[in-house]
Parts: C-alpha cells; sequence; structure tokens
C-alpha cells in the first residue's frame, strides 16, 4: 500500500516524501479514502498511530480541489482539547499544506488573542482551535464559522472528560448544518457514542486498534507498592535504568508539583506541567522536555 494509491494528490505525495514517510500507516489507509470520498467518519485511534495526518491529507485535499475564495473563510475547523495537541495539530498542518495554496493558523487560550486575531484577519482555510478561545474570538466578531466544510473533533474523549461537552455544542450551532464531519477518539464510551449521533451522519466506522486497548508497541510494568514508597521507587527506576526521558502522571496538581520536588532534590531534574500553570511555563516545560 502506498500513499499514491490512496489517491492523494501529487503536492500532498511530495510533502509526505519530505517528511519521511513510507508507507501509510493502518490508520491512514483506512481512513484516507472515506475522508477523500466526503463521507462522515467516525475513527478510533490513538496518539502515535498517525491519525493526525489520517484526517489532514483529505482534508486538504478537499480544500485544494474548490477555488480558493476571495477573503478565505475557515472552510475547515479542527477542534483539539488541548493547546498542545491544537499546536502539534497545527504544525502537523503546516508540513503537509507546504506545496498547497492554503492557509491555516492555530488559537487557543492562556496567551495574548492579538496575534491570533491579525492572523484570522488575513483569512485562513484551515483553523485549528481549542473550544474556550475559538468561542471567544467568536463571540467578538474575530471569525465566522459560517463557511465551514468539514468540521474535525480530535481526541474527542478527552474533550468530554475535560467538560467540553457545552462548547461543542455552541459551536456545532455556529457551523452549517450541511457539512463533513470526522471524528477522531481513543476510547468509545457511551457518552462518545452518543455525542457522534448528534454530530455525525451515517459516519464510516474506521479501527486502527481494536476497542480500548493500549498501544501495543508499549511494553507495560506493574509495581505493587506502598504509598509512602512510590517516589523512592521511582527515583530507584530512573536512576537504575539510567533513564533519559520519562513522563509521570499523577493524580492532583499539588502531586506532580509534590514529586517535583523530591525528583529534583534526588538530582533528577523534573518540571510539572498542569492546568494551574502559566501557557509560558507550560512551553517551557514541554521544550525542555523534547
Ligand atoms: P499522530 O498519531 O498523528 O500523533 O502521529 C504520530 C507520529 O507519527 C508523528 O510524529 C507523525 O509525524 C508520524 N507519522 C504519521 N504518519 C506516518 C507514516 N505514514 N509513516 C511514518 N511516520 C508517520
Amino acid at each position: 500500500m502506498t500513499f499514491q494509491s490512496l489517491g492523494l494528490i501529487e503536492a500532498l505525495l511530495k510533502a509526505v516524501r519530505l517528511q519521511g514517510y513510507e508507507t501509510p500507516s493502518p490508520i491512514q489507509q483506512k481512513a484516507i479514502p472515506p475522508i477523500l470520498e466526503g463521507l462522515d467518519v467516525l475513527a478510533s485511534a490513538q496518539t502515535g498511530t498517525g491519525k493526525t495526518a489520517g484526517f489532514t491529507l483529505p482534508m486538504l485535499q478537499i480544500l485544494s480541489k474548490n477555488p480558493v475564495p476571495h477573503r478565505r473563510p475557515v472552510r475547515a475547523l479542527v477542534l483539539t482539547p488541548t493547546r498542545e495537541l491544537a499546536d502539534q495539530v497545527f504544525t502537523n498542518v503546516k508540513h503537509y499544506s507546504k506545496f498547497l495554496d492554503l492557509r491555516a493558523a492555530v488559537i487557543f487560550g492562556g496567551v495574548n488573542q492579538n496575534p491570533q486575531i491579525k492572523h484570522l484577519r488575513n483569512g485562513v482555510d484551515v483553523l485549528v482551535a481549542t473550544p474556550g478561545r475559538l468561542l471567544d474570538l467568536e463571540n467578538q466578531g474575530h471569525l465566522s464559522l459560517s463557511k465551514v466544510e468539514i468540521f474535525v473533533l480530535d481526541e474527542a474523549d478527552r474533550m468530554l472528560d475535560m467538560g467540553f461537552k457545552r462548547d461543542i455544542d455552541k459551536i456545532r450551532s455556529l457551523i452549517p448544518s450541511r457539512r463533513q464531519n470526522l471524528m477522531f477518539s481513543a476510547t468509545f464510551s457511551r457518552e462518545i457514542k452518543s455525542l457522534a449521533q448528534t454530530i455525525l451522519q451515517r459516519p464510516t466506522l474506521v479501527e486502527a486498534t481494536p476497542e480500548n486497548t493500549t498501544v501495543e508497541a508499549i511494553a507495560q510494568q506493574i509495581y505493587r507498592v506502598a504509598k509512602e514508597k512510590k517516589t523512592n521507587l521511582l527515583i530507584k527506576l530512573i536512576q537504575d535504568g539510567q533513564w533519559q526521558q520519562v513522563l509521570v502522571f499523577t493524580r492532583t496538581k499539588h502531586g506532580a508539583n509534590n514529586l517535583c520536588k523530591k525528583l529534583e532534590s534526588a538530582r533528577i531534574s523534573a518540571m510539572a506541567i498542569h492546568g494551574n500553570k502559566s501557557q509560558g511555563a507550560r512551553t517551557r516545560a514541554l521544550a525542555g522536555f523534547k
């Protein structure tokens, strides 16, 4: 299977080659053809499967097939739950649209809105956004969603977990009812299925991984350990294994800060990232991690 055999145009094939991709991943093989046909798609796919290219490539192809309207209204809207994911998707869009006459922008909260407004004023074909800032700017009259042709919900399960249901409903009321919808989610709870029913029309189901499973390429181990020994165990594992890049999830923001301090005292450089941190601190932590 090649990207060419999926029906992608040369400008996209060139961009994909530039990224060094040789063959389409399973989710790309399954999602790209129906999206190119203009169908609604409901896909179960986790991060790391290549899902972003799975919806971005055909989306860009559809947009590029129609002439670019004079004032470049937003024709494709991609919603993501977090600022970091929005930025990541935006970077992908930029890479893949390198040889196309399409403009993209990303908007998210926590940073000055003025540069974002300036971008919007110049006209964008593809807008990647988190729900809150999108609604803010729409409310202030800085953007219109009345010409959206393709609506993408990325990581829909996380959107619901983060309480974005009402925002999504509001955004849905601002975009045309005739449009193509794409929804990606790693898990399929009852809530996700019901959200899918309100958004998608007779969707094609695409599954790259079995329902509700974890990524196969990751080896998993469980350590049963008393609560007060958890931090010391973590420190030992990091030191013994000489781990260079470690992502630790904690239940609470406070727990993340605490753990960070303890790691630092063990001379393991660490930074916390959570909702109480400013966007600047979050960006710095991520950049340091990368
Ligand atoms: P995603 O699941 O969209 O977050 O993508 C995970 C990573 O896989 C990203 O770094 C992509 O650049 C990369 N990727 C996407 N599609 C392919 C492909 N067909 N071949 C190799 N790498 C890919």
